[in-house]
C-alpha cells in the first residue's frame, strides 16, 4: 500500500521532495509545507503525478 510520490513547490514548480505514502491513509494528493531551496523559504508542496 506504501507508493513513493514526487513533491513539488506550488510556487517556483521545482521537484524538491521524495516520501513514502500510504494510499490508504492518503488517497487524495499531498500536501506538505515544506522549505524550498529554490524560493529560500517554507511553501506549499504537492504531489505529482
Ligand atoms: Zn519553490
Amino acid at each position: 500500500m506504501r507508493v513513493k510520490v514526487t513533491l513539488a513547490c506550488t510556487e517556483c514548480k521545482q521537484r524538491n521532495y521524495t516520501t513514502v505514502k500510504n494510499k490508504k491513509n492518503n488517497a487524495d494528493r499531498l500536501e506538505m509545507k515544506k522549505y524550498c531551496p529554490f524560493c529560500h523559504k517554507h511553501t506549499l508542496h504537492k504531489e505529482t503525478k
